[in-house]
């Protein structure tokens, strides 16, 4: 989608292979690859013996019997969740009622504003609503297992409920899709919310963890860069905007259009909800004026 993002969309890994990606954590990746997925959802089994696993993944029965295979003389000890999309937390029903283990994530699916009138949940067939933790987290609170402890931070903006988790003493940070190598998260309202996906940028920009596992993609290296360089993108597509409104009024579609050159037809609707986070955060902010709530219909100006 953009060059100004230092992209690796190279994976060596296979479905179904379990690899130990840093000292005490193996990644599975599952087989659901997709323009949203890249080549599918990644799950972590942090620790040896006693163990968590991260994100167990979409309601696939093989990835599931994968996972708990990879697990197989071991016992899970936590069942940790980054947010509730369908290809990270339906899982955790299946290792849950295999294992006995418990769950944990920062609460169940919900939207980052409520609905305008007349407005649908725009994807929300990629919402896993029926994920409830056993246990809630709240920012900062740490997850003890046997040999590892996992400090839950809260990330809102790719979804309201969204929860990175850094493995402390090890300079790794598990990012879910808050920050993935592969691509820019997608923050599409009114699951997403843009002025919340900033902040979590800054709040991760600040840590000085330089390793992250991603939902999907390889690891990243030299994350607090990496993070920078999120941070300067969606900045480049705010301006980008700004720059197109300069020119007159024009409506989603027409901003679509101007700002997304040579985009993947099947990834036309996410930017425009892309660019109506985008909207909504600038009209919050009094620089972008719209008629009534800012909406996918809607037509947009500088106020
Ligand atoms: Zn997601």
């Amino acid at each position: 989608m953009s060059d100004d993002i230092p992209f690796n969309r190279a994976l060596a890994l296979a479905p179904g292979q379990v690899e130990e990606v840093a000292p005490g954590v193996r990644r599975l990746l599952c087989d659901n690859p997709s323009p949203f997925t890249f080549k599918g959802t990644m799950s972590y089994i942090v620790g040896r013996g006693r163990v968590a696993i991260i994100d167990p993944g979409p309601d696939d029965a093989r990835h599931i019997a994968t996972l708990l295979d990879a697990v197989r003389n071991e016992t899970v000890t936590h069942i940790v969740v980054t947010h509730t999309h369908r290809d990270h937390s339906p899982g955790a029903a299946r290792v849950k009622a295999a294992t006995g283990a418990p769950t944990f994530g920062e609460g169940p699916h919900r939207a980052a504003r409520p609905l305008n009138v007349g407005e649908a949940p725009r994807l929300d067939a990629s919402n896993d609503t029926d994920f409830r933790p056993d246990h809630a987290l709240a920012d900062g609170e740490v997850v003890s297992g046997d040999g590892f402890s996992l400090e839950a931070i809260t990330t809102p903006g790719h979804t309201a409920n969204h929860m990175a988790f850094a493995l402390r003493g090890r300079d790794l940070v598990f990012s879910g899709d808050h920050v993935m190598g592969w691509s820019t998260s997608i923050v599409a309202p009114p699951d997403g919310a843009m002025s919340d996906y900033m902040a979590s940028l800054d709040k991760l920009g600040r840590r000085a963890e330089s390793t992250y596992l991603a939902g999907h993609g390889d690891v990243i290296r030299d994350a607090p860069r990496f993070v920078q360089s999120y941070i300067r993108h969606r900045q480049g597509r705010e301006a980008s905007i700004l720059h197109r409104l300069g020119k007159g009024a024009a409506d989603i579609p027409t901003l679509v259009r101007a700002i997304y050159i040579g985009l993947d037809q099947r990834l036309v609707r996410a930017a425009g909800l892309s660019v109506l986070a985008h909207l909504e955060d600038l009209v919050a902010r009094g620089l972008v004026a719209t008629e009534g709530a800012p909406s996918v219909e809607g037509v947009y100006r500088i106020a």
